[in-house]
């Protein structure tokens, strides 16, 4: 069965999303929302979507009588997904919604529950969880090839252009770097570690406050500790570029990989070797393995449901804190 999606927010990533969907198996493109009327004729030809299919920000919540719509894929700015992604469950469709989940843990709470009032499934857009070589390294850890895990670094940044993007406007964006590309470094630390974390201690640096202003991190270096006593030294910069590395220290072994989250060929070695699975585009592998959770119950091998993006909430905010407080915070996850 075919998982017909409804694309939300005709962006950057949507395209992406849209140019990986043409190499789906169980996915395709079956509608589109966004509030540009010339974006959705562009798109909608070029997508073949109909336009009975084609909806704006005001009736989307019309594909609810839709019989050709499955899932609504919500790819707008981070402040916008509670709003879409609660309309979305109320239309009675399944909801897929980019990283972060929401702007705050409370808000993405309400996301899950919404979703589950609705009898609908809440996937988070997390497309490295479905990367071959980092399930490779996963198993690996699974499988007990690092011994017991010490260490986990995580790099990741870029160098954030346009000043005037949504990214660094703290109503449309809840934060910055850390809730755009810092998260993948949060991510990383849960899926390679293979535990979630109990304190973090956080510390941001400003160099331009007038690019990234009150309440936008341009820089954030912290460390989580987690039970077992293994710890994780993570980077998040809009101000810092080529930083895209994990690297993963255990009692018999190492995984490292470089670039680690970017949009691939992802790259990278253990102390038995280079990691050699063949690049897949991780979009398209992403929405084939949602189509399979969705349908037919199939549990990923990395979590992407609506909790674990709630919990990465709980841990941002928890870094926050510590940023603001210059202590070290406690975190309890839902
Ligand atoms: P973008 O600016 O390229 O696209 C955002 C889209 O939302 C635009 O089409 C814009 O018109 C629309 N939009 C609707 N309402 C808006 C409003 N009030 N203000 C501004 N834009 C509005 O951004 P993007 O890079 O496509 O990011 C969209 C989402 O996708 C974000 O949540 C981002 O974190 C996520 N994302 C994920 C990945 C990934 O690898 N998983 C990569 C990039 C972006």
């Amino acid at each position: 069965k075919v998982l017909r999606v409804a694309l939300m927010g005709l962006g950057g990533y949507a395209e992406r999303v849209a140019e990986a969907m043409q190499h789906c198996k169980r996915a395709s493109i079956a509608g589109l929302i966004s509030g540009t009327p010339a974006k959705l004729e562009k798109w909608g030809e070029k997508y073949k979507v109909p336009e009975s299919s084609r909806h704006n920000y005001e009736n989307f919540d019309a594909i609810k009588d839709n019989p050709n719509i499955d899932a609504i894929y919500v790819i707008t700015p981070n402040a916008l997904h509670h709003n879409h992604v609660i309309r979305a469950a109320q239309a009675g469709k399944h909801v897929i919604c980019e990283k972060p989940l929401a702007i705050s843990a409370k808000e993405g709470q309400e996301m899950v529950d919404a979703c589950a009032k609705a009898g609908v499934k809440l996937l988070v857009g997390y497309r490295m969880r479905f990367e071959p070589n980092t399930l490779e390294v996963v198993k690996l850890r699974q499988a007990g090839a690092f011994g017991r895990l010490k260490f986990f670094q995580g790099q990741c940044g870029f160098v954030a252009g346009d000043p005037a993007q949504w990214r660094l406007n703290k109503e449309l964006a809840g934060g910055g770097s850390l809730m755009d590309i810092g998260i993948y470094a949060i991510n990383g630390a849960r899926y390679m570690l293979g535990e979630d974390p109990i304190w973090v201690a956080a510390q941001e640096t400003k160099t331009d406050p007038v690019k990234f202003k009150e309440g936008v991190d341009e820089t954030i270096q912290f460390e989580l500790g987690f039970p077992s006593g293994a710890v994780a030294s993570c980077l998040s910069s809009y101000n810092i570029s080529h930083l895209d590395r994990f690297f993963l220290s255990g009692e018999k072994g190492f995984a490292e990989m470089w670039p680690s989250t970017g949009y691939g060929p992802i790259k990278g070695r253990t102390h038995q070797g280079d990691l050699g699975k063949p690049h897949t585009i991780h979009q398209t592998t992403q929405m084939d393995e949602m189509a399979a959770i969705i349908f037919d119950n199939k549990t990923p091998i990395l979590p992407i449901d609506g909790l674990t993006g709630v919990q990465d909430l709980q841990i941002i905010e928890a870094i926050y804190k510590s940023c603001s407080s210059g202590r070290r915070e406690t975190i309890k996850l839902a």
